[in-house]
């Protein structure tokens, strides 16, 4: 053989090719006789099809340490995210919502239930644990319940926070998720003043939305409320970017995407999250009511993906956010810093929740299921434990251990490896460790199936499709 394999991961992609990636996300498809010839040593060195598969790394005819020398500067980038360490603290000030979501996942409080606020002194000490983060980066998001309901306590940790800034010189960001029906213009006033971008939920056209997220006083029409708020959002703060929306998919919602898609450009958002349901709270409980097969998913995610691709052929601007990170991921040689899928996972080392009781969890689906009394993925309590016993603690370890896609069996071989991530929260809800099984896990057959399909698509050499996934992807 007068050339070198270098490590590399392949699957039969289609009747004729097969496709190749390797560990930075290289990928190169190779028709079976090719790829026949080229494993057995037959390709020739000095073809151009040999040319290619070297520029990605898979095979070399120079020296094998200076290629992999490059190989371990893209993997160092591809994986810069760990740098920084925890950058995203989602807070929890307290559990009262005035929504019913048929989804919900943390066990609302109602309006006058105030057991679930949190107090001062807890906030003071999240703050200051946040705060030992070494990351330069600091975003800080609300959570709920609707965290609007104790408006107060948010202006509280902004101020807290803006105030331990002045030391700290991180770059802060905030970010308030709600519904916004309970924002009023002197709140949206504060927030734009203070930098806090919001992010809300809309799952479609009014009759899906109040369906899926109806608001506990029957008497109020929660999609008129939230569209007159997002116009008095948008009036306050002078641009329409101010306020992002995130849809979750119920059983309603399928076969609606396009509804849905439509809706989301009728109120003058120019992009989408196609979200399925995950395995919480009553999504997990009244299972029968609202979840479905991931297949049927999948089936809607392509439908709207291509509603999506035609609309942006016909000059529209409008992104899909999951195929937008993962075509980063294909595309690119860069990190995107999406928590829920990386590798190690970013559960505690990119993102980590604060309940309204000081609690610390790795992720929001780690806090969800203690409210369902699974403390498995709790690090501790801000006024009880140290910033190191929490996030340098033998528990953090052990879940990190459990949580590299690059070793966990099933994952190590697979071809879309390099562009997927692990979650030990979820394996452990869903299959019983954290480990989980890959043949019958939801979340790797969703994710593979989706990644596949853009692989499809970028596989049709289509100009134009090219050009809008290039669109896509925001520069670092
Ligand atoms: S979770 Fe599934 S798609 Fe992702 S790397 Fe593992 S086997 Fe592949």
């Amino acid at each position: 053989m007068a050339y070198q394999l270098l490590p590399f991961r392949f699957e039969r992609f289609n009747e004729e090719d097969y496709l190749l990636t390797n560990d930075v996300g290289e990928y190169i498809f190779l028709h079976q006789d090719d790829f026949h010839k080229f494993v057995n040593g037959e390709l020739d060195e000095h073809s151009d099809l040999f040319y290619d598969i070297a520029s990605k790394q898979i095979a070399t005819t120079d020296n094998v340490d200076d290629v992999v020398a490059m190989l371990a500067t893209k993997f160092r980038t591809k994986k810069s995210i760990l740098r920084d360490f925890t950058s995203l603290h989602m807070v929890v000030p307290t559990l009262r919502c005035n929504s019913s979501c048929i989804y919900c996942q943390v066990a609302r409080k109602n309006m006058d239930d105030h057991e679930a606020d949190m107090t001062k002194e807890t906030a003071k000490n999240i703050v200051k644990t946040i705060f030992e983060s070494p990351s330069p980066f600091i975003k800080i998001e609300f959570q709920g319940g609707d965290p609007s309901t104790d408006f107060e306590m948010v202006k509280y940790i902004i101020e807290e926070s803006e105030w331990q800034n002045l030391f700290k010189k991180r770059h802060l960001d905030f970010v308030i998720c709600t519904n916004l029906t309970l924002l009023n213009e002197d709140m949206v006033k504060y927030l734009k003043k203070h930098k806090c971008d919001i992010s809300t939920s809309l799952d479609g056209p009014k009759d899906l939305h109040d369906m899926n997220r109806p608001l506990q006083n029957k008497e109020l029409d929660h999609h008129a409320i939230f569209e007159k708020n997002l116009a008095m959002i948008r009036n306050v703060w002078g641009h329409k970017d101010c306020a992002s929306a995130l849809m979750t998919t119920s059983k309603h919602s399928l076969g609606r995407f396009k509804d849905i898609i439509d809706e989301y450009i009728r109120l003058g958002f120019n992009n989408i999250f196609l979200r399925n349901l995950n395995p919480y709270g009553f999504a997990k409980q009244y299972k029968e009511k609202i979840a479905y097969p991931v297949e049927d998913f999948v089936s809607n995610y392509k439908e709207g993906l291509d509603y999506i691709i035609e609309l942006n052929k016909k000059g529209a601007y409008f992104v899909e956010g999951f195929a937008a990170l993962l075509l980063k991921r294909m595309l690119t040689p860069f990190a995107t810093g999406f928590v829920d899928l990386q590798s190690p996972a970013g559960v505690g080392i990119a993102g980590a929740i604060y309940d309204y009781d000081g609690s610390v969890y790795v992720s929001d689906e780690a806090r969800m299921m203690a409210r369902f009394k699974n403390y498995y993925f709790r690090l501790g309590n801000v006024n009880e434990n140290t910033y190191q016993e929490m996030f340098n603690g033998d528990k953090m370890h052990e879940i990190i251990a459990s949580a590299c896609n690059e070793c966990l069996p099933g994952c190590s071989h697979c071809v879309y490896q390099p562009y997927c991530g692990a979650d030990p929260v979820r394996n452990l809800s869903e299959q019983g460790d954290m480990i989980g099984y890959r043949p019958t896990n939801e979340m790797c057959k969703k994710t593979k199936a989706i990644i596949k399909y853009l692989f499809e698509l970028i596989r049709l050499h289509d100009p134009e499709i090219n050009r809008i996934f290039w669109s896509w992807i925001k520069p670092c």
